[in-house]
């Protein structure tokens, strides 16, 4: 049987396994502020443990952890994109992110993903692996760890889907949020979905205060559908009637991400179609110019044309701003770096 990962436990689910063991409840704890606060990578480190209590707990369980195999800086805004590797040989990447108001962490929650958006480089060969709670957690220690800096905020951005692998995440969450852990408020946690109608309606019921950003990157189906094979399974209205509730039922603003790809979605039409399915909802819409991928056919919008489509949105009354571009020199778009790596090793 597979070894439980103890860096995975929320505390509740830490206490029933000690207690499971036969051991006291306070034990774990000990545990958690050994695994979450003073980040020990090893059973042996935890020294207020008696060492047959530590023995115990590596027969029957594990520490997850990743090891950095790659960093690249950029030379332009400081943006730094790691690559980790998993305990099991996967790889992932994570990217630093410096903003005037802090350091914040774009994590991966899954090697590869299965969701196969045209213009993304994370879904080329599918899902890999779903990370485990810890395994996302250690991407900020880790990058922490190496700034000596904390980190302020999380985005989960990465590679993956992350209501693809909806428990880990949720325990993800909820050990980040965690006093004895990172103690991030959940408000600087950002949940990225390609639009999983049934997980935003189930992330909904969890009562959470973290904020949901959604890739819609078209007005239609007709176009969303071409671009972005999810679509298929929750058209817009079904997408967009699950974003209007959650955004009702937990008073906060989504973020609608949109990539600008030239002849595809970024017409002026495009925005006017767009303008009236978001008005009545809580939410601002990004708008990012799509990064060029090699294995892709996809090309960003001119600047003129980006302009235009914002202040088409903007002039009816919805929000929106162009993302700042960070790390362009370092591959830093999502699963490029993994995407190169993997390219060399094959
Ligand atoms: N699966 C989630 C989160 C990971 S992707 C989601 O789809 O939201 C994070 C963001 O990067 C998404 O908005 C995704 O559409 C976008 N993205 C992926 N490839 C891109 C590219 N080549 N250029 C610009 N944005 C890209």
């Amino acid at each position: 049987m597979a070894k439980t990962d103890l860096k995975s436990l929320t505390i509740n689910e830490l206490e029933d396994f000690i207690i499971s063991l036969g051991e006291p409840k306070f034990r774990a704890k000990q545990i958690y502020q050994w695994l979450h606060e003073k980040r020990v990578s090893s059973f042996d480190e935890m020294t207020n443990l008696s060492k047959s209590l530590r023995a115990k707990l590596a027969e029957e369980a594990k520490i997850s952890g990743l090891k950095i195999i790659e960093k690249h800086e950029s030379s332009k805004d400081g943006t730094v994109k790691y690559l980790f590797a998993l305990d099991n040989d996967n790889v992932i990447e994570s990217v630093l992110m410096k903003y005037s108001y802090g350091n914040a962490v774009c994590v991966s929650s899954q090697a590869g993903c299965r969701m196969g958006c045209g213009f993304c480089a994370s879904t080329i060969n599918g899902l890999e692996y779903n990370l485990l709670a810890g395994e996302i957690l250690s991407q900020v220690y880790m990058i922490q760890e190496d700034i000596g800096e904390r980190i302020s905020s999380v985005v989960l951005m990465g590679s993956g889907e992350p209501l693809d692998n909806y428990s880990n995440v949720l325990k993800f969450i909820k050990i980040a949020n965690s006093d004895l852990g990172l103690g991030l408020g959940q408000r600087h946690i950002t949940l990225s979905t390609c639009g999983l109608a049934d997980g935003i309606d189930r992330l909904r019921e969890e009562d959470l205060q973290i904020t949901l950003a959604v890739s819609l990157h078209a007005p239609n189906d007709e176009i969303r559908n071409k671009i972005m094979p999810v679509s298929k399974k929750y058209d817009m209205n079904r997408l967009l009637t699950a974003c209007k509730n959650y955004s009702d039922y937990t008073k906060r603003r989504i973020t609608f991400e949109y990539a600008m790809i030239k002849g595809v979605n970024d017409s002026r039409e495009c925005a006017l179609e767009l303008a009236p399915k978001l008005k009545n909802m809580l939410c601002h819409v990004n708008l990012i110019p799509v990064n060029d991928v090699k294995e892709r056919n996809f090309i960003k919008s001119s600047e003129a044309a980006i302009q235009e489509f914002a202040s088409v949105l903007n002039s009816k009354g919805i929000e929106t701003t162009v993302r700042r571009k960070l790390g362009s020199d370092i591959n830093a778009a999502c699963g490029q770096l993994r995407r190169g790596y993997l390219n060399n090793r094959r």
